[in-house]
């Protein structure tokens, strides 16, 4: 894999380590923190921080019970979790060299949102106007100029595409809001993406307003 030159932005991170994130874009943080050891250091430096942050909390008076209460809590058996079992891997995935965090989610159904694009929903509960997809686009493709309405983040799983801001290659995150406008180009591989956005985009073209009911983002 080629060097990750597009990483997390640290505010997105600090939301993740505080659980400040919906589903689908703590699976699109765990993932590249999966292909990122520079993120990863980035993280631990946070969880450091909070740690001597708690050690420097000024302590308080507590009940004469506080500490019998908090071990009676500690000691009394916890029912088992359910064993956790990944979801299959559906049959569209089968065969492309994915990180565990993508293999381990579970995704709806495919269906193809244009000519040489094909879209899998993440299985998640509805999350306001949050949308996380998988995108696999066909090597060579332009896709339609579109605005974005809210943040939305991309991260490459395989294949390349570029844009007037750079070239994104896997374990690459690229972070668009609201205002931004782009029309990004596949290199001569296909390319699929994990994508999370805060919102739908908004296209610019006849052509990207034609598709949008059938691309459903
Ligand atoms: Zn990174």
């Amino acid at each position: 894999m080629t060097a990750i030159n597009h990483h997390l932005d640290e505010v997105i991170l600090l939301d993740y380590h505080r659980g400040r994130l919906n589903a689908g874009q703590s699976l699109l943080v765990e993932t590249h923190l999966e292909m990122c050891p520079h993120c990863r250091t980035s993280l631990r430096l946070f969880d450091a921080i909070g740690a001597s942050m708690l050690e420097d909390i000024v302590p308080v008076d507590m009940a004469d019970d506080a500490l019998e209460l908090a071990l009676a809590r500690i000691e009394r058996p916890e029912e088992a979790p359910e064993p956790r079992v990944a979801p299959e891997l559906p049959a569209y995935l089968k065969g492309i060299d994915l990180p565990e965090s993508v293999r381990a989610a579970a995704f709806k159904p495919r269906y193809w949102g244009a000519p040489g694009v094909w879209m899998a929903h993440l299985d998640a509960p509805k999350d306001g106007r949050g949308l996380t997809y998988l995108m696999h686009v066909k090597g060579g493709m332009q896709m339609p100029v579109h605005d974005h309405q809210g943040l939305e983040m991309t991260l490459v799983l395989t294949g390349c595409f570029s844009d007037d801001r750079g070239a994104y290659h896997p374990g690459d995150c690229v972070s668009c809001d609201e205002g931004d406008h782009h029309s990004p180009l596949i290199a001569a591989d296909d390319c699929l993406c994990l994508i999370a956005a805060n919102a739908p985009i908004a296209p610019k073209t006849l052509l990207g307003k034609l598709l949008q009911p059938f691309a459903r983002i």
